[in-house]
């Protein structure tokens, strides 16, 4: 008993006086004994940052590492968040890293999990997201729990603040509650991925970052914009935007100056500021991106994400994943062939993966009289995975056909269909190695 509640107090302390070690989240504390000046050799060199993103030399498409992320959900009687919500999710955060060309994606471990625990649902922000956060996770993936509401409650103050999200450096871990811009989780994992506020520290004149991208720290050769706020140079100076940009990402706070007499003038659409409307935010700056990447090299699970890796080449999820339920399945259009793989999650653990051997696929069916409509599967260089195909309309199952690599005709046909839509469950059957793909079409 005793020792719980000293426990209590340490977290209580640690919530209280130095929190800017331990959160990254919707609201900066700056903390006097965090020196900015404690930083790796690469993070801080502008040059060197340049020059590891050139190597990769990122294109559109391009993907270095693909990020398995675990949600665990909160169960909540009025709200359910099932796989159409985490595929949203999953969706919006390949947008924001795809549109910024950061050679990063992320897919939906399958084994997402419920908890059924209502106390946990309005989570308390200093007292209870610390210990959750450490308590719930699962290894070689980015675990994201998400909540009702985050509340934060201070101490001897009666006003509650809710907050859409925080990112935990001690555990790695990410809360977010249930109803949040598009953007917030990119912001939780751009922190996971090693990026600060860009206006870390403005309100303290010595640790703030100057407008100036040439002014040095004195004494030094070193430029100021390398250590202070977000420690990049390609992130303007700016202040919190909350209060300094309107709802149409205007920036608004035309007299607001550094220490040194200079006028802001920030980029009201970085990912990792805190704009008033959080939905502008839809931009990394290249330095952001090299930063990212340079420290999913050194996460000790990054082997497991690498696209180069042999391994991971034959087990990665295809573009339209997560399609594993009806609700989630993914729409194919006729006469447009797509590409699908059945993957496997690397769970960190030796010998344990997740494999994931279904897609759910749709398609709409326009059409005055019913029509005879083949699905085909063409061969990839002469591989072909064992597969088990079911049709349905609603949840009445039309057809059903099991195709081998040794079945003359690689297609289904369905026969006089009507108008309507129509839900295409492909299954392997048996796990292998080496028949992982399966290329699909429609024809009428
Ligand atoms: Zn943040």
């Amino acid at each position: 008993m005793l020792f719980k509640h000293i426990l209590l107090t340490y977290f209580v302390l640690i919530s209280l006086n130095i929190n800017a070690q331990f959160f990254d989240n919707e609201e900066y504390y700056f903390n006097i004994s965090d020196t900015p000046i404690r930083t790796k050799k690469l993070i801080n060199n502008t040059d060197l940052l340049n020059s590891y993103l050139f190597q990769y030399n990122l294109k559109k498409h391009n993907i270095i590492y693909i990020i398995p992320v675990k949600f665990w959900i909160i169960k909540n009687k009025k709200k359910t968040i099932g796989p159409s919500e985490l595929k949203k999710f999953i969706q919006y955060l390949n947008y924001y890293y795809s549109i910024n060309n950061t050679g990063i994606r992320f897919s939906l471990r399958p084994d997402y999990q419920y908890i059924n625990k209502e106390k946990l649902l309005n989570l308390r922000y200093y007292l209870q997201a610390p210990f959750q956060s450490l308590k719930i996770k699962s290894k070689a993936c980015i675990n994201v729990i998400i909540v009702n509401k985050l509340v934060k409650k201070k101490l001897f103050k009666s006003k509650k603040k809710k907050y859409a999200g925080t990112y935990n450096p001690i555990s790695h871990g990410i809360i977010i509650s249930g109803n949040i811009s598009t953007s917030t989780l990119s912001h939780e994992i751009g922190h996971y991925l090693g990026l600060k506020h860009p206006h870390r520290g403005w309100k303290y004149k010595w640790f703030q970052e100057p407008v100036s991208r040439t002014r040095l720290i004195p004494g030094t050769h070193i430029k100021m914009c390398e250590r202070r706020g977000d420690r990049l140079c390609d992130t303007p100076a700016e202040p919190n935007l909350t209060k300094y940009t309107d709802n149409k990402c205007n920036y608004t706070g035309w007299n607001v100056k550094d220490k040194y007499g200079e006028t802001y003038k920030p980029d009201t659409h970085n990912i990792m500021s805190y704009t008033y409307n959080r939905e502008c935010r839809n931009k990394f700056t290249k330095q952001q991106i090299a930063l990212m990447l340079y420290t999913l090299s050194k996460n000790k699970y990054s082997k497991y994400w690498k696209i180069q890796n042999n391994k991971n080449q034959k087990f990665f999820p295809d573009a339209f994943e997560p399609d594993n339920h009806q609700e989630t399945a993914t729409e194919i259009f006729f006469n447009t062939p797509q590409i699908h793989s059945f993957h496997k999650t690397f769970t960190g653990r030796k010998k344990i993966e997740i494999p994931d051997t279904t897609d759910w696929l749709f398609f709409e069916l326009k059409t005055q009289k019913p029509q005879t409509i083949i699905i085909k599967f063409p061969e990839i260089n002469n591989l072909f995975p064992e597969i088990k195909i079911s049709v349905f309309k609603g949840s009445n199952l039309i057809t059903e056909k099991k195709l081998t690599d040794k079945s003359y005709l690689k297609e289904l046909k369905i026969i006089k269909a009507i108008p309507g839509e129509y839900f295409i469950k492909i299954r392997q059957i048996v796990e292998t190695e080496r028949e992982n793909f399966y290329k699909i079409s429609l024809f009428k």
